[in-house]
């Protein structure tokens, strides 16, 4: 596999489209095949601290390798694997996984190597009785620490019911951080931040995209990290591109971010735009 992504993962067909049951159910069969056969992989993008671009975490995304088809994306099968319940049994395995590499990184020699992990967990999974459990089997059978693990939600999948809650709130007292992913797209993501014991925003790409452009992204940028900030949580913004928005995040009180301009995903991700700590004059 290649170190970086070239760039996005490749569509063989519209999500958009309403799909048949039988679809669905081939894509579901398809997927457990592919666990097994070691065609899923996971990769790894940086998560940076403003304005220096030091690595601080990554995010764990899944990756499809079909065979016949190629690299098809999480967008794609995530949502069949939700319908159908794969996910349940896909989700695990991330855990695992994303647990055990970051493990590795930890207890190896190279100082700048990722120290904490993000894992995106789906609706499903969440409402599970059992997925705590799930969690900690991840973490102890890789001797991975807590609060090195931060579990992503979405609102949806917080709000799906379920133990979903009551979980989160099992994973906030054993340690783990839970960060809001995608936050401020979904009906109540205030109601969220009073419900859920979250450590993390995740500002949402769309905000970022404009928040140069001022207008009313760039103010509710603005006002995303007055929240965190208020509510000591940390903000992250997502889907940095440019340098510009990279500044004025910055400039706005975020310490954190994540996107293309900082690094791609990848199965050893490198931050690309790293700035080197100052010389020390006299040294
Ligand atoms: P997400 O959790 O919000 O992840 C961020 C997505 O934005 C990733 O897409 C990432 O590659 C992409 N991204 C990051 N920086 C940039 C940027 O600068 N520009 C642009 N255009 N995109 C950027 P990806 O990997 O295709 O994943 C899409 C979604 O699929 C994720 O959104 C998440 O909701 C879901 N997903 C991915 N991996 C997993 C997983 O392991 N489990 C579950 N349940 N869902 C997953
Ligand atoms: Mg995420
Ligand atoms: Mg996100
Ligand atoms: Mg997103």
């Amino acid at each position: 596999y290649a170190a970086k992504e070239a760039g996005e993962p490749f569509r063989w067909y519209d999500p958009e489209l309403d799909r048949s049951a039988g679809e669905d159910a081939r894509i579901g069969a398809e997927l457990r095949t592919a666990l097994d056969a070691g065609h899923l992989r996971l990769v790894y993008q940086p998560i940076v601290e403003l304005p220096t671009g030091r690595l601080i975490a990554v995010e764990a995304l899944v990756r499809w390798h079909h065979p016949e088809r190629g690299l098809i994306s999480p967008a794609e099968f995530v949502p069949v694997a939700e319908r159908d319940g794969t996910i349940v049994e896909l989700g695990a395995w991330i855990l695992h996984e994303a647990c055990r590499q970051a493990a590795i990184w930890r207890t190896g020699d190279d100082t700048d190597a990722p120290q904490r992990v993000s894992v995106n967990v789906s609706a499903r999974q969440l409402a599970r009785p059992g997925f705590a459990e799930t969690v900690r089997a991840a973490l102890t059978g890789n001797g991975l620490p807590a609060a090195a693990l931060t579990i992503e939600v979405t609102e949806t999948a917080v709000f799906e019911g379920g133990r979903s809650l009551e979980t989160l709130h099992t994973l906030n007292e054993m340690g783990v951080r839970i960060a809001l992913d995608d936050f401020g797209t979904g009906h109540s993501s205030l109601t969220l931040l009073q419900t859920v014991p979250a450590h993390a925003l995740k500002v949402d790409k769309s905000f970022v995209d404009h928040v140069t452009a001022g207008g009313r992204p760039a103010v509710i940028a603005a006002t995303l990290i007055k929240v965190a900030d208020g509510l000591g949580m940390a903000a992250v913004a997502e889907g940095v591109e440019t340098a510009e928005q990279a500044a004025e995040l910055h400039r706005l009180g975020y310490q954190l971010a994540q996107g293309y301009y900082f690094g791609r995903p990848a199965e050893n991700p490198v931050v690309v735009r790293q700035r080197q700590p100052a010389a020390i004059p006299g040294k």
